[in-house]
């Protein structure tokens, strides 16, 4: 569907936060040790949400780690970051600073007065930052590997009270925040068809039993890609029918309505009578 210029700035952002956690935790792979890592916790203190990365617990240190994909030049001048078009963005060792003093509240609460240790992680190897003064809490990519040398070079000893730290704290996850912005969309008005799977176009030729894409060329068989669209359906519309018409539908006619049905039987399980009919996933 058209986005809007803010929405589709919003989405665009958290694909690329996204794809910056996948790089991060690649890194974090070479860690050795028993570290109790949690990811991705949305945590309130205060009665203010926020937000981590990555935290890892050791009795002598906790880490926090925002993780930033960001991509390209930029600089600071003063407390002011920003990118080589000129554009200021938000600082993000305030925004560090800020949910290290939250988490340090909330680990009191807890009776915990473990030392925190926070850094913004820059996981993307296109990042470069002109004058950043070398006190700032910041890990570039090039520093990653021996950052993570140095940590591995003293694993810490795990005890049991720190692991009930951990449970504490995966209780305390909010899962739903109060700020999450909810993206409205209707069956009606989304585009349809089957997308490829390499350049996501929706140019896509069918030669027999294989979609090729007119952008890149890449071909995928025609069932692999109608159940990728099932899927597609299904996380858009959890509470719509798998029907062979929406699918149908929703793959914008590319195959006939006999082939859909074909795919869904084979995949899927029949439930209904002939009129009512829908499929649903097989019981594993
Ligand atoms: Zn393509």
């Amino acid at each position: 569907m058209n986005l809007s210029e803010k929405d589709l700035n919003n989405l665009t952002n958290l694909e690329k936060g996204y794809e910056g956690e996948l790089l991060f935790d690649k890194w974090v792979e070479a860690l050795s040790g028993d570290w109790l890592i949690l990811n991705d916790l949305l945590l309130e203190s205060n009665n203010t949400e926020f937000q981590i990365d990555s935290l890892w617990i050791s009795p002598e240190t906790i880490y926090q780690f925002e993780v930033k994909n960001y991509d390209g030049d930029f600089y600071i001048e003063g407390d002011k970051w920003f990118s080589q078009s000129g554009k200021e963005i938000k600082n993000p060792i305030n925004q560090l600073e800020r949910s290290e003093s939250l988490l340090r509240r909330l680990l009191q609460d807890f009776g915990v007065k473990t030392p925190i240790k926070s850094f913004v992680c820059f996981v993307n190897p296109e990042f470069h930052l002109y004058q950043a003064p070398s006190n700032l809490p910041i890990i570039f990519p090039t520093q990653f590997s021996r950052f993570m040398k140095k940590l591995s070079m003293s694993p810490p000893t795990i005890q049991k009270g720190y692991v009930k730290l951990a449970e504490k704290l995966v209780a305390a996850h909010i899962k739903e925040s109060q700020y999450k912005r909810v993206y409205e969309y209707r069956f009606e008005d989304l585009r349809k068809g089957v997308t490829c799977t390499r350049c996501n176009s929706f140019l896509i030729n069918l030669k027999v039993d294989v979609f090729i894409c007119k952008n890149c060329g890449e071909a995928e068989r025609v069932k692999p890609a109608i159940l990728r669209n099932v899927e597609e359906f299904t996380l858009l519309f959890p509470k719509r029918n798998i029907t062979t018409s929406a699918i149908h539908e929703w793959c914008n006619g590319l195959k006939t309505k006999r082939t859909i049905r074909r795919i869904l039987l084979e995949n899927y399980t029949l439930i209904g009578n002939r009129k009512n009919s829908y499929f649903i996933k097989n019981p594993k």
